[in-house]
């Protein structure tokens, strides 16, 4: 066979250890992709009025890890972004992370003033607490202001997202949840938080854009490759290169360890002929309507136009091979599963999984590409 290397995935995880194969290595990689088109779940697109949309969700990037940055900035120019959320609470709009701002809005004044006092002796400005130590705070008004934090912030937006009770969720996720100490109402606190300023499509465009690399989209894996007793087998011919999978680890194995259970989103977008729809990015809605938050992209992406774009989250179960499998739901069953199929793979020793389906974990787009400079670096340029 032609191909040393076989990516299966042309999201950011196939894309950047294809980019490196190729321009480091200067080996010859194909690259095959299920979908009509690149960049996995961050693709985004224009619409005819010039208005960029991510079709799978908001993505926002944020990082502080150098490398990771200063890899990315070979693809693109960036626009500082820093993403801001509102919450509709008891009818009023309030900054999340829940702060001062968000404490003086929706509680009298003398209340709201004691609790930031006590705080601002107990903490030092500017770090988030989780809302757990709060709940156990000596004093009494902070623990209701915890409380109430914990039950009209946290409370419904987790039980819409994950269809679960919060006890029933991994408790790491409701130790995250933070209160801020202070008025700094960034969502993320990284060093670099920006958007590519033609979007994240054009920038794994251009990373994929290199003689080396053939893209052969709109082709399931499953239909040119099998595995069969250790072997894998392309075009029914035995391969002997490397196959760097970045789709669901479950699917490769044909589920034979049971599905590995994921959260998934209805994405529904709506044009609309106003030019802004709401003051920021992003609304959540932890207690009304069935959908999670509303995205209003041309905040992200700033453009001159007389209307918008909103785009409502609904949460729902993931059916496999129809839905977009988003969030990993880290159950001790699905781990349990996940070791099985990750220890079938160790009989594979041409497979290396990478990103947040081979790897069944939840990435954000800095870890992904973090990840596979790392792959890279340790399985093919050991530096
Ligand atoms: C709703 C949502 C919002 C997010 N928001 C943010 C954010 O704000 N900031 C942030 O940093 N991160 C965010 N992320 C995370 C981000 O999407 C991931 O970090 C990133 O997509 C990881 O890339 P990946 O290549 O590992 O996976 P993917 O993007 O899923 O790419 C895998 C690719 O493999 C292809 N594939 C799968 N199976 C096959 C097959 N059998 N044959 C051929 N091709 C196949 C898929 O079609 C896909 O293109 C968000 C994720 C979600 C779900």
């Amino acid at each position: 066979m032609f191909f040393k290397y076989i990516v299966v995935g042309a999201g950011l995880s196939g894309s950047v250890i294809s980019e490196r194969i190729a321009r480091v290595l200067g080996e010859a990689v194909l690259v095959i992709e299920k979908r009509g088109h690149i960049g996995g779940n961050c693709y985004d697109e224009r619409n005819r009025h010039g208005i960029i949309l991510h079709r799978y969700g908001p993505h926002l990037f944020h990082t502080d890890d150098e490398e990771v940055f200063s890899y990315l900035s070979q693809f693109t120019e960036w626009d500082i972004y820093q993403h801001r959320v509102l919450a509709l609470i008891d009818g009023r709009k309030v900054p999340v992370p829940f702060n001062f701002t968000s404490m003086d809005i929706l509680f009298p004044e003398a209340l709201s003033k004691r609790v930031q006092e006590i705080l601002l002796n107990h903490y030092e400005i500017g770090i988030r607490v989780p809302v757990l130590d709060l709940l156990n705070h000596q004093n009494e008004e902070v623990r209701f202001v915890a409380r109430y934090v914990y039950e009209k912030v946290f409370l419904g937006y987790t039980i819409k997202q994950w269809g679960k009770r919060p006890e029933e969720i991994d408790p790491s996720v409701i130790a995250r949840v933070p209160i801020v100490i202070g008025k700094d109402d960034r969502y993320f606190h990284d060093r670099y938080q920006c958007v590519p300023r033609y979007g994240y499509t054009e920038l794994i465009r251009r990373m994929l854009d290199h003689p080396k690399i053939k893209l052969l989209l709109n082709t399931d894996f499953r239909e040119i490759g099998r595995l069969q007793n250790g072997k894998v087998y392309v075009f029914d011919r035995e391969f002997h290169g490397t196959l760097i999978y970045t789709g669901p680890i479950d699917e490769l194995f044909d589920y034979c360890f049971g599905p590995l259970p994921y959260r998934s989103l209805k994405f529904d977008f709506e044009e609309l002929e106003i030019p802004w729809f709401q003051e920021v990015a992003t609304v959540n809605y932890p207690n009304d309507y069935n959908f999670t938050r509303i995205t209003e992209f041309k905040h992200i992406h700033t453009v001159e136009s007389k209307r918008t774009v909103i785009l409502k989250e609904y949460p729902k179960d993931y059916e496999i091979l129809k839905d977009v499998p988003c969030y990993p739901i880290f159950t001790t069953e699905a781990r349990r599963s996940y070791e099985a199929y990750e220890s079938l793979l160790r009989s594979f020793p041409l497979i290396i999984p990478l990103g947040r389906l081979a790897e069944y974990r939840y990435y954000d787009m800095d870890d992904a590409v973090a990840r596979a400079l790392r792959v890279f670096r340790e399985k093919f340029h050991n530096a």
